[in-house]
């Protein structure tokens, strides 16, 4: 609809009134009657506006322009807004289906308190459920230090609490205030973090712990040797015994740094290789601490081979030997074998020394754990050896494996896959058995 046809209804309206008006004599009375019919028609566009005007965003029907426009006009700035409250409203869904994904809860609360929104991890961590949208948020949970928090106006640390939900389980909750009043609360579970920053702390405890004894003897040693006044025969005794605190302070740093290692690097440089060499290798390394009725069979039953790192299997050996020759009583016979077993091959060390009670075992491989046993610590380990011996397996994808009873021995194991036939040069190993 365009002008040009208001226009034309006004000349027809017009020209209609003059001709019926000049044909009865009454042109005044048709002029009149043709102005009833227009105003008529403006009252009928000016209804179909109103009618309009109640639902604004129906496209506008109105005949003629003048109306038209004056619709047109809040139709199309109402019909752009509801695109904009659209593409927002889509966004806050994208927005919002994205905090379902993070693993903290994050609950968003109103200036009264109450719940607007909250995400899956939320609900899981303090059983809430969509149900509590629109409540309190203190009404709906009921951990008192919980509660405290959230009552508290101003923007505050972190508070941390536990799950009365999950056993040893920890949260921390975290409040941030909105400039609308409002406040958005993140629940996030803190147990794992919590027990890593205590093992750290456990560990820089432990390893002050282990170098503070050798420390203390060589300061005491030392002491006595710069004094002019003491005996020649004593100083020269010292001098005599401090390699050995000195050697225990380098076992323990060497530990320390092999563990690190194996722990911080991920990749692994491995080749195809037999358990002879650093069995071989580790009874050469442990040579000194044989005594002279020392019973230790190496046994080479398997001619498979497997995919390893020489140096890491050879301190897995070290480890193992060097602790079955600490814990045995009477130098009894120690066996460190290597074998064919189902598809792979069975590393294992024998002993029949002082054993260990069973609630050890599973701690045996934790860093500084020591079974609390008479001269433990004077036996000369580090407390790091299974730890090592640990990560060196993980490495391999294998596990190690303990059988142990009190006062009988202990055999330690781990198995290996065995390469596969492609990959499996030929070696030309025989089987041994000696003693040494
Ligand atoms: P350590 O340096 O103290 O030997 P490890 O990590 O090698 O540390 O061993 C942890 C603990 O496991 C030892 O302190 C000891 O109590 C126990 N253990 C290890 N091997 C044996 C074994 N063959 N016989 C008895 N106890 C053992």
């Amino acid at each position: 609809m365009d002008s040009l046809k208001e226009i034309f209804i006004i000349i027809a309206l017009i020209s209609l009134a003059f001709i019926l008006g000049g044909q009865i004599d009454a042109v005044g009375w048709s002029l009149f009657g043709a102005s009833l019919i227009w105003i008529g028609l403006q009252a009928r566009e000016f209804r179909k506006i109103k009618r309009w005007a109640n639902r604004p965003l129906r496209r506008p029907r109105n005949g003629l322009e003048s109306w038209a426009a004056l619709a047109y006009l809040p139709f199309r700035s109402l019909t752009r807004e509801r695109e904009r409250t659209r593409a927002m409203a889509q966004r806050l869904r994208e927005i919002l289906s994205l905090t379902e994904i993070i693993p903290d809860g994050f609950i968003v609360l109103n200036d009264n308190g109450d719940i607007e929104s909250l995400n899956a991890a939320a609900k899981k961590l303090l059983r809430l459920s969509d149900k509590d949208v629109g409540l309190g948020l203190g009404t709906v949970v009921r951990i008192p230090e919980f509660l405290n928090f959230i009552r508290t106006d101003q923007q505050q640390d972190p508070v941390e609490f536990q799950s009365p939900f999950a056993i040893d389980t920890t949260l921390e909750a975290r409040r941030l205030d909105t400039e609308l009043g409002g406040a958005i609360i993140i629940v996030r579970d803190v147990t794992t973090l919590n027990r890593l920053l205590t093992m750290r702390q456990n560990f820089i405890a432990n390893v002050s712990h282990e170098l503070r004894t050798p420390l203390t003897v060589v300061s005491g040693y030392m002491e006595t040797l710069t004094d002019p006044d003491e005996d020649p025969a004593l100083k020269l005794d010292l001098i005599e015994r401090l390699p050995s605190p000195l050697r225990r302070m380098q076992s323990l740093v060497d530990d320390l740094l092999l563990l690190t290692q194996l722990e911080s690097s991920s990749e692994v440089k491995q080749s195809a290789m037999s358990l002879a060499e650093p069995i071989k290798s580790a009874v050469e390394e442990l040579r000194p601490m044989f005594s002279d009725d020392s019973q230790i069979s190496v046994l080479i039953d398997t001619e498979r081979q497997i995919m390893g790192t020489q140096s890491e299997l050879h301190s897995v050996c070290v480890n193992l030997l060097a602790n079955s020759i600490r814990y045995s009583r009477n130098s009894g016979p120690i066996t460190i074998r290597c074998e064919d077993f189902g598809d792979g091959v069975r590393l294992s060390v024998r002993d029949v020394g002082l054993g260990i009670a069973q609630e050890h075992l599973g701690r045996l491989t934790e860093r500084f754990y020591r079974v609390d046993m008479a001269g433990s610590r004077t036996r000369g380990g580090t407390g790091l050896g299974l730890a090592i011996v640990k990560h060196v397996l993980r490495r391999h994808h294998s596990t190690l494996q303990i059988q142990s009873s009190l006062g009988v021995g202990s055999t330690f194991f781990c198995d290996f896959e065995k390469l596969s036939p492609g990959e499996n040069p030929e070696v030309n190993l025989t089987n041994q058995e000696k003693n040494i």
